[in-house]
């Protein structure tokens, strides 16, 4: 009997794991393993279990389609897990173990103690890469390094890699006679003991979900290259929360912006340059686990003086900095778990480099509110904007939170949206509403320092800690 361990790849299709157990031509039982206190030491956000929780209700109708039993355990981390499977290993007279691969430190280490324990039982684990675009370790520069700089990083893996079409899952014949009956998913069996936050917005059946890609590879892609940086435009795929669930793959992604011929056109080619910067971020944390130890990325960060003030952390987590881009976002992502990509990189640059607040503490809160919190991505970004990162933003670039807004959001919007307080506000001030006559009517907070001074003070913390 074949075991599939499912993890963050929650499909049927695009997964080597499930298809080569099937292929195999033994019996298959596919399992999943909720570890509530591992989450928890991830920051995973409640949105984010609500959707995976929800997902795993449709996985387990298309494995039923495919003849699959899913079975479900709870344990607390990553060690029971492994202890866990070895016990359905024996209860089960399992003989191999099929995993797509993950690259986080914590999940490296626990799949490294799974398979030392299969083999002192004469099992075995097969290990797959379905996580990427490209399997990491396989665009590497001149000198077999990794790259640290993403334009050559691109280049290589455009090179050396063709889109492919996504092979066809066929039913598991060998499970005919198989006699296990598992509880209909959202039993009370399924207790996920983790805090959960609605997800609804997001549908998390595959039809849906393939329907979403097709709508945007066949209609919105033409409009990403010029519309993808105003938040209050629908112009990006909103496909990251399945994209970090696994519920989609990055392969199945690229397979549709394809499928329309070769040629891919403008905003296509600028759609498939963010799933290689997804790539670009995975490969990178599977090079230096030193990334997983909230360790920075550049020699010279760790010098940097950060401040240390709660106060400031609470406005910018609760949207109250005065800066209303700055204050739109954090609400739009406290109320629904997503930020627009443009957005984030403005409040990740207000925290680091207006608050002076040290890039962690904004990593860990987005962890905990994203319905698409990814390690790598998210880690990533963080670092890209605090300029600590592998090819990050040279630290003298700080955005301007109120030309940001300006220039992305110059109807005000979005900043309307999101803060009602603002709705009476002209448009020529919506952006610095301190300077409107009528401000002191407005229920809106001044704001908490002054970007000019601050962005002073950035260029003196930064350039002390590089000359160091
Ligand atoms: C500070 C910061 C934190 C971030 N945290 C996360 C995170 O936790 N999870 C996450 O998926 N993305 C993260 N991103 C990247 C990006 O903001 C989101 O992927 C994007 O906004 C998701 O919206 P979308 O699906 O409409 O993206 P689209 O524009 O449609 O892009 C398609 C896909 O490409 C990938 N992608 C796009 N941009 C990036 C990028 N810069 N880095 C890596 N992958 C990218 C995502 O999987 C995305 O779904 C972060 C960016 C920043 C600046």
């Amino acid at each position: 009997m074949e075991l599939v361990w499912f993890r963050r790849d929650l499909r049927v299709d695009d997964n080597p794991a499930l298809l080569q157990a099937i292929r195999s031509g033994n019996p298959v039982l596919a399992l999943y393993v909720a570890t509530p206190l591992q989450w928890q030491q991830h920051k995973m956000a409640p949105r984010q279990a609500d959707l995976i929780f929800r997902r795993l209700g449709e996985l387990q109708n298309d494995l039923k389609d495919l003849g699959v039993p899913l079975l479900y355990e709870e344990v607390d981390d990553y060690q029971q897990a492994v202890e866990q499977i070895q016990r359905i290993c024996q209860t089960h007279s399992i003989t191999s173990v099929h995993v797509n691969n993950e690259y986080e430190l914590n999940e490296v280490i626990r799949d490294e103690r799974l398979r030392e324990a299969l083999a002192d039982a004469n099992m075995v684990l097969h290990q797959y890469h379905a996580r990427c675009l490209t399997i990491p370790g396989s665009a590497l520069n001149k000198q077999g390094h990794y790259f640290k700089v993403f334009t050559p990083f691109k280049k290589a893996l455009l090179a050396q890699w063709q889109p492919s079409a996504i092979e066809k899952i066929e039913p598991c014949q060998a499970n005919s006679a198989l006699d296990i009956v598992t509880q209909e998913w959202g039993n009370a069996q399924h207790s996920f003991r983790y805090p959960r936050e609605n997800s609804q917005a997001w549908p998390v059946a595959t039809r849906d979900i393939r329907q979403q890609l097709r709508d945007f590879c066949s209609d919105t892609v033409q409009i990403y290259q010029q519309e993808r940086d105003f938040p209050a435009r629908s112009s990006t795929s909103k496909l990251s929360a399945y994209l970090a669930i696994g519920a989609l793959s990055p392969k199945q992604c690229v397979a549709r912006l394809y499928a329309n011929g070769e040629h891919l056109s403008e905003g296509g080619s600028t759609w498939l340059s963010e799933l290689i910067w997804r790539d670009f971020y995975q490969h990178l944390i599977y090079f230096e686990p030193k990334l997983c130890k909230h360790k920075d990325f550049v020699e010279w960060a760790p010098r940097i003086q950060w401040l240390y003030s709660p106060e400031y952390l609470l406005s910018w987590q609760e949207g109250r900095t005065g800066y209303p881009i700055v204050d739109a976002a954090m609400r739009q992502l406290n109320q629904t778990g997503w930020m627009h990509n443009r957005l984030r990189m403005v409040v990740a640059s207000f925290l680091t480099k207006d608050l002076h607040l040290d890039w962690r503490l904004g990593e860990a809160y987005f962890m905990s509110k994203l319905i698409d919190g990814d390690f790598a991505a998210n880690n990533g970004g963080w670092q890209w904007c605090a300029s600590t990162g592998c090819d990050g933003q040279p630290y003298f670039r700080i955005f301007n939170p109120i030309s940001q807004g300006e220039r992305f959001d110059a109807q005000g919007e979005f900043v309307r949206q999101w803060i009602p307080e603002l709705k009476e506000v002209p448009n020529k001030f919506i952006h610095a509403p301190w300077k409107y006559s009528e401000f002191d009517n407005v229920d809106y907070p001044p704001p908490i320092v002054d970007h000019k001074a601050e962005r002073e003070i950035t260029l003196a913390l930064y350039k002390e800690a590089k000359d160091l």
